[in-house]
């Protein structure tokens, strides 16, 4: 393992998706050596690692379910404990089951707020551990304008965004005096899997840039929050979405 040009240490939850993958690359750019995590799609983590590489930055793949609280607590661990550090941790693992309320399985509205919000406890109460303990650190979680404003069919997405919102606020003034910054992005709609079926062209036309935005746009935002260039920044939710409210 070369972690000689890495100055931070930094785990992102969900480095396999559209999102993470553009996160863990901003963040390798920056200096970090990143563990990206994945669940499922092992090709696209390998992908998020090569892109990693090829800009000139050093990470490792890192598995494990963020609904898991032992393995992710695991992982945290392991990390924290083979660097005697973790710098960085990014919330970013999400999952939409979107439907009408009226007709929500229980296992749409389950599984949706434990992989959005109980993710987000499962990997941060460990970590916060280590950071408390080195009294510094930047935990940044990636939320949803679903989560400030209301959209048909997401009450289960726009409850666990708006909980991953509060929680790090409440997180955020607990733990300033130990050195850890704690804040949230809100990305509009963004190019990614996850809005493969989502009505693109009718939503373009409430956002006043009028277009979808890109992976990079939101990751060089969380990038810059976990940067000493936000050093006074802190218990914020900051909106990545082309101006749409
Ligand atoms: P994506 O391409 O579908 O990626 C989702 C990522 O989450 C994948 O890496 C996936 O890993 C991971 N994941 C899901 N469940 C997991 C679990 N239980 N354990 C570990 N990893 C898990 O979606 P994306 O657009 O990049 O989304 C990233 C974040 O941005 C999410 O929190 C999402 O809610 C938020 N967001 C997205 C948009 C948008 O328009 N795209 C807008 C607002 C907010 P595997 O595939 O390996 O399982």
């Amino acid at each position: 393992m070369q972690t000689q040009k890495a100055t931070k240490i930094a785990l992102v939850s969900g480095g396999s998706g559209g999102i993470g993958r553009a996160i863990c690359v901003a963040l390798a750019k920056n200096g970090c050596f990143v563990y990206i995590n994945y669940m499922k799609n092992r090709a696209g983590a390998e992908q998020c690692l090569a892109e990693l590489q090829r800009a000139g930055g050093a990470g490792e793949l890192c598995p494990f379910d963020v609904c898991d609280m032992e393995g992710a607590a695991a992982a945290v661990n392991a990390v924290a404990e083979r660097h005697g550090r973790l710098d960085i941790l990014i919330n970013n693992a999400g999952i939409i089951a979107d439907g009408l309320f009226m007709t929500m399985s229980p296992e749409n509205w389950t599984r949706v707020i434990d992989t959005n919000l109980h993710g987000f406890y499962n990997l941060t109460r460990p970590a916060i551990e280590h950071m408390a303990r080195q009294k510094s650190g930047a935990v940044v979680s990636i939320s949803s304008a679903a989560s400030l404003a209301p959209n048909r069919g997401q009450t289960n997405y726009a409850a666990a965004k708006a909980g991953l919102n509060a929680a790090s606020r409440s997180l955020a003034a607990e733990v300033a005096r130990l050195g850890i910054r704690v804040n949230v992005v809100a990305p509009g709609l963004i190019e990614t899997e996850m809005i493969q079926d989502a009505p693109k062209e009718h939503i373009k036309k409430l956002v006043p840039m009028a277009r979808i935005g890109r992976p990079e746009e939101v990751a060089d935002v969380v990038a810059f929050l976990c940067s000493d260039a936000s050093s006074y920044m802190t218990g914020q939710i900051v909106s990545v979405n082309g101006g749409m409210i």
